[in-house]
């Protein structure tokens, strides 16, 4: 049986900088994006129907009908092709679910990658950088990877060429947070708050740490908007966080809605120690160490 298989990556946002809420209910967003060696794989095979399995430690809490992100892009990709398409998709999930990780977004890039090959369709990558806008702010990220500047609602992407290779550790939360409570949360805050939301700017600091690959100036400049509110729905992030930076992190975040906790590293070898203390803490329910920038979707 004909299949092919694309291995995709998750993100953590080195700079999350949220503008005041729009009236279409978007943000405006400045997002540098970073691609990480957590990987998703999504297999496409031949089938009449379209149809998706989830594999892996989480699969139960991911939908197998056409709320699953990658059978809705199987679907876009088909109706863009005019063609009736069938594909059955299995997901091998590694990336955490509702993680702040955006695995969701990355299963969907993975099938436009994985159908287009498998249905011969030959489509170009902007046509699929297209229909990947139209399916979820995070998705055009996903098929590029490395790191982006993403603007707007996070779509329109800018890449970044980073002069090293950055070591992570991710602390592993027990359960997700839904991405729309935590923005939800935000604009509760700021407006309890009574903050002036400014117009958010790419941080000058930050784009000169990563294209210097100097991993000490990023620890200090990495900033997430969402976090306040990740913290309020989930308080004992705050003590994540803060053992990570007991540890020696160079720079810890909350990576992109939550929970997953993200810290910066000097190298792999303390990479690997500030997981096992991490773990040790007893502040996450899992620590897992990864390396940025990676490619985008592929098929392997
Ligand atoms: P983001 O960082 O993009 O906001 P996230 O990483 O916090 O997202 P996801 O893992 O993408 O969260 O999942 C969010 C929700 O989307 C899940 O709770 C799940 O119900 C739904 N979902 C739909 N398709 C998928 C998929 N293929 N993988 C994971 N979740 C999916």
């Amino acid at each position: 049986m004909n299949s092919v298989t694309v291995r995709v990556p998750a993100k953590v946002n080195v700079q999350l900088s949220v503008g005041p809420l729009r009236d279409d209910g978007y943000h405006d967003l400045v997002n540098v994006f970073h691609a990480v060696s957590i990987f998703d794989e999504v297999v496409a095979q031949e089938a009449e129907d379209v149809s998706v399995q989830v594999l892996g430690e989480s699969a139960d809490q991911v939908p197998v009908d056409d709320g699953n992100l990658a059978v809705q892009a199987a679907r876009a990709l088909a109706k863009h092709a005019g063609r009736a398409q069938g594909v059955h998709l299995v997901i091998r999930k590694a990336i955490p679910v509702a993680g702040g990780m955006a695995g969701g977004s990355a299963d969907a890039a993975g099938a436009l990658v994985a159908c287009n090959e498998l249905w011969g369709l030959g489509l170009p990558a902007g046509d699929l950088m297209k229909i990947a806008g139209a399916l979820g702010s995070d998705v055009p990220f996903a098929l590029l990877g490395g790191t982006a500047i993403g603007t707007g609602r996070g779509e329109q992407l800018t890449e970044v060429a980073t002069g090293a290779r950055f070591h992570w550790v991710f602390a592993i939360a027990d359960a997700g947070l839904s991405t729309a409570k935590v923005y939800a949360e935000c604009d509760r805050l700021r407006e309890a708050l009574g903050e002036q939301v400014a117009w958010p700017q790419v941080n000058d600091a930050l784009m000169e740490a990563l294209r210097n690959g100097d991993a000490r100036a990023l620890g200090a400049e990495l900033i997430n908007d969402l976090q306040p509110a990740a913290l309020m729905l989930r308080r004992q992030l705050a003590r994540t966080l803060e053992s990570g930076r007991e540890h020696g992190a160079l720079g810890a975040l909350v990576s992109g809605s939550g929970p997953t906790c993200a810290f910066l590293a000097a190298d792999e070898a303390h990479a690997r120690d500030l997981a096992v203390a991490l773990t040790g803490a007893g502040v996450c329910r899992s620590a897992l160490t990864a390396h940025g920038s990676v490619p985008g979707a592929t098929i392997i």
